[in-house]
C-alpha cells in the first residue's frame, strides 16, 4: 500500500519548505515511518500570507454562485477520491478503512451543504425611522484571510468543516493541519486545487504548531482565527488573538456525561453509546466519557457495555472487519494506562479491558471501568481514548448536577422514555449538543460547537457562516 509524502501549498504550487526540512509521518498500526511532511518555516508563511491576501481579494469578489460551482466540483472529487484517500488515512491515522472512507464522504456532504449555504448570505433593508429618502441596508461582508489550527483525530473533517463555511463565505484560509496525519487533509486540499479554485484561496502548512500560529495570528493579513484542540491550547490561542483583536471559533475538549435513566430501553443506550465510544478509538471530543446510570440498572448496563466491548474487532484498520483500530500516537497510550492505573488506584472495577494490546503499534484493549469515584482522574480530565467510565445515580437532579459538574460544555447523551425527563434534560444539561435516545449524528445543518471551556462559536448550521462575516451597516440618503 503506498503513502504519499506532503508538501506545502502555497499560492497554488505544491512545494517543499524553503529550507528542505521535514519530518516523519509514522503508521500508528505499526509504529514505523511510512513518509516525510515539509516543515514551514517563516519565509513559507510570509508567502502564504501574500498569497492569503491576494486570493481573498479575488474570491471575495466571485459572484457566489461562481464560488458554489467550484466547491460543488470539490465535493464531487472527494466522493470520486474517497477510496483512495481512505487507505492514506487509515495508514496516517489508524481508524478503521470504512470509518476513514465515511470521512472521506461526509467531506463532501458537508462542502454541498456550505456551498449552497453560501448563495443565501443575505443582507436587510431597514425602513428608516426619519427621512423615507434614507436608505439603511445591512451588508454581510467575509471577514477576510482566515488562519485555520486543526488536530490529527478527524485529519480531514476538522478541515473541511472550517473550510467550507469560510470559502462559502468568500473568505480565503490557511489551513495549520496536523503534521502527524498530513496526507489526508493534504487530499482535500488537492480536490480544491483540481476543482478550479483560484490560486492563493486555500494555503496549507505544517511546521512546529506554536511557532506557526504565533506567527499567524498577530499577522495584519489575518482577520480571523479558528481552531479545533484541547481546552489549555484553545485558551492560549484565544488570549493570542485577543489581544490582536482578532475573531475567533474555538472547538476545544469535552468530556460528555451519558445519562441512563431507569426507564432507559438499556438494549439501546448499549448499542447507542457502545458504538459512539470505540469510534475512531474514542478519540473524539464528542465521544461518551462519563456513564451516568440509575443504580437501578447500573449492573445490567456495565455487563452489557462489558460484553459489547468485549466482542469488538481490534487491528490494524487496513484489515477486513477491523472494528477499532490503534491510538493515533503513543502519547494516547500512556495517558490510558496513567487513567487506568488511577482508576483502579481508587477503587475502580476494570470490567473489561485496561491494558495494552502487544508491543507493536499503538493498541489498548476498549476499556470499561465500573464503580469510579467522582475524584478519579478519568471522570475529571478528557480520556481522549476507548474508555467508558461508569457510575451509578439515584435520582436525576443528581445526574444532572454532575453532568454540569466539569467545565468542559461540549456534547452530552441521555436514554430515556419518559418525556418529563428528556425535557428536564434539553433544558438543564450544559452542552453545546445533546443526543437523546441515539447515538452522536453530527450534520452540517445543525450547529456544532461547545460552552463553557469547550469553547465558543460554531462549526454547523448558518451560525457557521456567521463566524466568517462582518456585519455593517451602511444608510445612504437619497439626495
Ligand atoms: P495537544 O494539546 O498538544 O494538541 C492538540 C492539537 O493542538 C494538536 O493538533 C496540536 O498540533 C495543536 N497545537 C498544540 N499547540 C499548539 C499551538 N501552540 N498552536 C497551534 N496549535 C497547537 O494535545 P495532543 O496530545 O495532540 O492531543 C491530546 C489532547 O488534545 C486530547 O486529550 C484532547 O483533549 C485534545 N484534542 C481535542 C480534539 C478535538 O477534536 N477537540 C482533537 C485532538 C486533540
Amino acid at each position: 500500500m503506498t503513502y504519499p509524502n506532503t508538501q506545502l501549498f502555497i499560492d497554488g504550487q505544491w512545494q517543499d519548505a524553503a529550507d528542505g526540512r521535514t519530518l516523519a509521518v509514522f503508521n500508528p498500526a505499526s509504529g514505523r515511518e511510512i513518509g516525510r511532511v515539509a516543515h514551514a518555516g517563516a519565509a513559507d508563511l510570509d508567502r502564504a500570507l501574500a498569497a492569503a491576501q491576494k486570493g481573498f481579494e479575488t474570491w471575495r469578489d466571485l459572484p457566489a454562485i461562481e464560488r458554489n460551482k467550484v466547491m460543488r466540483r470539490a465535493a464531487a472529487l472527494m466522493r470520486e477520491r474517497a477510496g483512495d484517500i481512505a487507505a492514506v488515512l487509515t495508514q496516517e491515522q489508524g481508524k478503521p478503512l470504512a470509518e476513514a472512507k465515511g470521512e472521506a464522504n461526509a467531506a463532501a456532504d458537508i462542502i454541498e451543504w456550505f456551498a449552497d449555504e453560501g448563495l443565501r448570505v443575505y443582507g436587510r433593508i431597514v425602513p428608516s425611522r426619519g427621512n423615507l429618502a434614507a436608505r439603511q441596508m445591512v451588508l454581510k461582508d467575509p471577514v477576510g484571510p482566515v488562519a485555520a489550527f486543526t488536530p490529527w483525530n478527524f485529519p480531514i473533517n476538522q478541515v473541511v468543516r472550517k473550510l467550507a463555511a469560510a470559502l462559502a463565505s468568500g473568505c480565503s484560509m490557511i489551513v495549520k493541519a496536523p503534521e502527524e496525519t498530513p496526507a489526508a487533509p493534504a487530499a482535500l486540499i488537492r480536490a480544491f486545487a483540481d476543482a478550479g479554485l483560484p490560486a492563493g484561496v486555500l494555503g496549507l502548512v505544517y511546521g512546529n504548531p506554536a511557532e506557526i500560529s504565533s506567527y499567524l495570528i498577530p499577522h495584519p493579513v489575518i482577520r480571523k482565527v479558528t481552531f479545533t484542540g484541547s481546552t489549555p491550547v484553545g485558551k492560549q490561542l484565544a488570549a493570542m488573538a485577543g489581544q490582536h483583536m482578532k475573531r475567533v471559533t474555538m472547538e476545544l475538549g469535552g468530556h460528555a456525561p451519558v445519562i441512563v435513566c431507569e426507564d432507559a430501553d438499556i438494549a439501546l443506550a448499549v448499542k447507542a453509546a457502545g458504538a459512539a465510544k470505540f469510534r475512531n478509538a474514542g478519540q473524539v471530543c464528542i465521544s461518551p466519557t462519563r456513564f451516568l446510570v440509575h443504580e437501578s440498572v447500573k449492573r445490567d448496563f456495565a455487563a452489557a457495555l462489558a460484553k459489547h466491548a468485549a466482542g469488538l474487532k481490534i487491528g490494524d484498520g487496513l484489515a477486513e472487519g477491523t472494528q477499532m483500530g490503534p491510538l493515533a500516537n503513543p502519547r494516547r497510550l500512556t495517558a490510558m494506562a496513567e487513567f487506568t492505573r488511577d482508576a483502579v488506584e481508587r477503587g475502580a472495577t476494570v470490567m473489561h479491558g485496561g491494558e495494552r494490546i502487544g508491543d507493536a503499534g499503538n493498541f489498548w484493549q476498549p476499556t470499561i471501568l465500573a464503580d469510579v469515584p467522582l475524584e478519579a482522574k478519568v471522570f475529571n480530565d478528557e480520556p481522549f481514548g476507548p474508555m467508558a467510565a461508569i457510575r451509578g445515580f439515584n435520582t436525576l437532579a443528581e445526574a444532572i448536577a454532575e453532568a454540569n459538574r466539569l467545565a468542559f460544555g461540549l456534547a452530552g447523551y441521555a436514554f430515556t422514555k419518559s418525556l418529563k425527563n428528556a425535557d428536564l434534560l434539553a433544558r438543564r444539561v450544559e452542552v453545546g449538543m445533546l443526543w437523546m435516545n441515539m447515538p452522536a449524528l453530527p450534520t452540517a445543518e445543525m450547529p456544532f460547537g461547545g460552552i463553557k471551556d469547550s469553547g465558543y462559536g460554531s462549526e454547523g448550521g448558518p451560525e457557521a457562516m456567521e463566524a466568517y462575516l462582518n456585519t455593517r451597516a451602511v444608510t445612504v440618503m437619497n439626495v
